[in-house]
């Protein structure tokens, strides 16, 4: 383990310290951690366990973190570590998530940027689990990257205190936030997050870079249209260009009710349309649609998509090539 102080803590009495990285805001005594496992007070000092340690590293399609309009079709280096600020019972990635004996092998900040440019990827996605609790290393290959001219991309549940946000500001490119939930009940029941936390990041992340939204409507715990529109409603006040992922849920963790039931997903797509420029139904057989972009104004396919299969049909300078409208895509010039 390469020990590296944290960056975002202060003193309290009796030796013990508080994390401010995130709205946990931890007090944690000597020689414990916080909720997340990953900051431990060391004598005095909060210290980061898992700085360069990578659980998985993998060139993925941007489509897969799920980003549809940042750089569509092409391909990104994908890094995660272990642990999470976030309890969800229904998490994906548990196995790293939430085991903090997953294996890891270490790489510094450069040796990530040369991997990045070997490949030929457009940059750098921190993902898989929560990025920000692994924050003084996503600084630092942020800030490589971005002297590199590649660009950030941050998988995120959006739980970060507003200081440290503004830090990842500085060099993010695109984020794709989770909104798990309308219900502040639900979010600490689940997952231990509040709700208002996390819409203050979407609010500010939109601000400054590009941003997807995505919730997974899992069966007996959001799936209710009342709640859904409520989603849609906040997203169309922040901004109805901004691309919403509905993806459908299935067991894990320690979750096993059954999936989440087709006709509801659709239901909510439909409603959602009506509000929203760009909605997405992800983990869904291909036969269902709502994978391609479609141009709100023209009713053009723009860019479609089969499974990671991106086809780019009719996009220019990120604007429909038929009629001109603006589609909120970042790409190449195609
Ligand atoms: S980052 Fe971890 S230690 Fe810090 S406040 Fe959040 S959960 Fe607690």
């Amino acid at each position: 383990m390469k020990e590296k102080e944290a960056q975002y803590y202060k003193q309290l009495q009796d030796e013990k310290l508080q994390c401010l990285l995130c709205p946990h805001n931890c007090i944690i005594p000597k020689n414990k951690s916080g909720i997340c496992g990953t900051r431990i007070n060391f004598d005095g000092r909060l210290v980061t366990t898992i700085y360069g340690q990578v659980t998985a590293a993998s060139m993925d399609p941007i489509e897969k973190k799920p980003l549809y309009h940042f750089y569509p079709g092409k391909d990104i280096l994908s890094i995660g570590t272990k642990g999470c600020n976030f309890k969800c019972i229904f998490c994906q990635n548990w196995h790293i998530a939430h085991d903090l004996n997953a294996n890891t092998s270490y790489y510094e900040p450069e040796e990530i940027l040369q991997s990045a440019i070997g490949k030929k990827s457009i940059g750098l996605a921190y993902t898989y689990t929560e990025p920000f609790i692994w924050f003084e290393y996503v600084m630092d290959c942020s800030r490589l990257a971005k002297e590199n001219n590649l660009k950030n991309v941050y998988v995120t549940n959006g739980f970060i205190n507003p200081e440290p946000l503004q830090d990842i500001m500085e060099y993010a490119d695109a984020m794709n936030i989770d909104l798990k939930t309308f219900r502040d009940s639900t979010y600490k029941r689940i997952s231990g997050g509040r709700l208002d936390k996390v819409l203050d990041t979407i609010r500010a992340a939109n601000e400054r870079c590009h941003v997807e939204l995505t919730t997974l409507i899992a069966t007996g715990i959001n799936d209710d249209m009342e709640e859904m529109k409520d989603i849609i409603q906040f997203i169309s006040s922040v901004d109805r260009k901004i691309p919403w992922h509905i993806s459908r849920y299935h067991p894990a963790y320690k979750y096993n009710a059954p999936a989440t039931d087709i006709d509801f997903i659709m239901s909510v797509y439909e409603e959602a349309r009506k509000e929203l420029n760009f909605v997405y139904c992800g983990n869904i057989p291909g036969s269902y649609g709502g994978s391609d972009t479609v141009c709100p104004s023209c009713g053009t396919i723009v860019v479609s998509r089969t499974g990671y299969n991106t086809r780019i049909e009719n996009l220019e300078n990120g604007c429909c090539k038929k009629c001109g409208a603006d589609l909120n895509i970042i790409s190449m010039n195609v």
